[in-house]
């Protein structure tokens, strides 16, 4: 049986098991896509150079699109920019999703982390670690780890049930389309009068999306093709999705936890903090919390019981600064309507009710 269980398999919680492979502690991910993400462009901060050097996946970096630009066209607020706009980050790296998956599960494996596809259900602490079950296809297990970690994402799953609550900033979905690769090794962002546009390329692909309010997601996607056409008329920088129907619809609200660590258990990634994609800062986010996290909980194991809280006051103020830096994106009011002055004022309220995955394809 494992020592440390990892619950969810996207950047957090394979760069906690690498992490936690490392240090030759005894690791095991479960995750109901078997670590594998879907197509999508994502833009990789700059900063995570170092992160990705240090976890053994330089060869991602090289394999993918340098961004060499930021533009942000951002209404009356005047950020029209080229090169460094406030708070989308300076330049990184577009990064296809599904190659980072492929590339952080074979490395995972090949440091020894045990993979299964499944679900985790409930999960009951005992004097000496957890029980806690799995799921897949109808069939159930039992295992018996010392340690949790949550890094499934913005459910928080093992996080919620076990005392902490989720604070959120207002709604916010994401409808994104992917298309054939931009020419442009570009990021672009562009504010509307109703949310904000981006573009991002990787070498495979680009994904195009829509941010804005949950009422205004729900009316475009009952018309998608008039927001397109709305969007053909006002976007001066964004290319236009040729399909009409978008590919995903996403949650895409700030986050976060009231605490990212209690006794037996840390969460990481965006299980302990989901940023703005505006903030470009949640792929580096969870890759370099997951590799801290990993290392809080060997500590732990070690006998070191102090780590892991150690780690969640550092997560807590990554989060605090992040989420200040998103929030000026939206106080500087490109337009004065009621999506930007709705946002302006970034209130985080305690939110109880079962998050299930928002994410689904269409
Ligand atoms: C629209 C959008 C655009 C974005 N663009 C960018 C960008 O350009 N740059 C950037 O840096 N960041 C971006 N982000 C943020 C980035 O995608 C996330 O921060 C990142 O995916 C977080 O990784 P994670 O491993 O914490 O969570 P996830 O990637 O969400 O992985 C969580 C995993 O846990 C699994 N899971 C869930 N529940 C359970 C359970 N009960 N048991 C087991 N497994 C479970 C899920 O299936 C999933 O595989 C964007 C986010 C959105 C929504």
């Amino acid at each position: 049986m494992p020592e440390v269980l990892i619950a969810g398999g996207g950047p957090a919680g394979l760069a906690a098991a690498i992490a936690l492979a490392e240090r030759r502690v005894s690791v095991t991910v479960v995750d109901p896509g078997d670590c594998i993400s879907q197509t999508r462009a994502e833009m990789l901060a700059h900063g995570a150079g170092a992160i990705m050097q240090r976890l053994g996946l330089g060869q991602v970096l090289e394999n993918a699109l340098r961004i060499k630009a930021v533009e942000s066209v951002w209404g009356s607020a005047h950020l029209q920019s080229h090169g460094a706009a406030p708070g989308l980050g300076l330049h990184g790296w577009g990064v296809d999703r599904h190659s980072l998956s492929v590339a952080m599960r074979n490395r995972a494996m090949t440091m020894g982390v045990k993979i299964i596809k499944g679900r985790i259900g409930h999960t009951r602490k005992h004097d000496r670690g957890w029980q806690v079950d799995i799921s897949e296809n109808g069939t159930s297990r039992t295992a018996t780890p010392s340690y949790l970690i949550d890094a499934t994402g913005r459910p928080s799953h093992i996080a919620r049930r076990n005392g902490a609550t989720a604070l959120h900033g207002p709604n916010l979905v994401a409808l994104l389309w992917t298309t054939p690769s931009e020419a442009e090794p570009t990021m672009v962002a562009e504010a509307t009068e109703d949310g904000w546009w981006y573009a991002v390329p990787s070498r495979s692909s680009s994904t195009i999306a829509f941010v804005t309010s949950a009422e205004n997601a729900k009316r475009a996607l009952s018309a998608p093709g008039t927001i397109l056409e709305h969007a053909a008329r006002t976007l001066t920088r964004i290319p236009i999705p040729k399909s009409t129907t978008p590919c995903a619809t996403m949650d895409c609200r700030s986050a976060v936890l009231d605490r990212a660590s209690e006794s037996g258990w840390v969460a990481t990634g965006d299980a302990s903090a989901a940023f703005d994609p505006i903030s470009s800062q949640g792929l580096f986010n969870a890759l370099s919390g997951g590799f801290f996290a990993g290392n809080a909980v060997a500590d732990a194991v070690e006998g070191d019981a102090d780590a892991p809280m150690i780690y969640a006051a550092l997560a807590a103020r990554t989060a605090e600064r992040t989420h200040a830096s998103t929030h000026l994106q939206y106080a500087a009011l490109p337009f004065d309507t009621p999506f930007w002055r709705e946002r302006a004022n970034l209130n985080f309220k305690p939110n109880r009710s079962e998050t299930k995955a928002e994410e689904h394809a269409l």
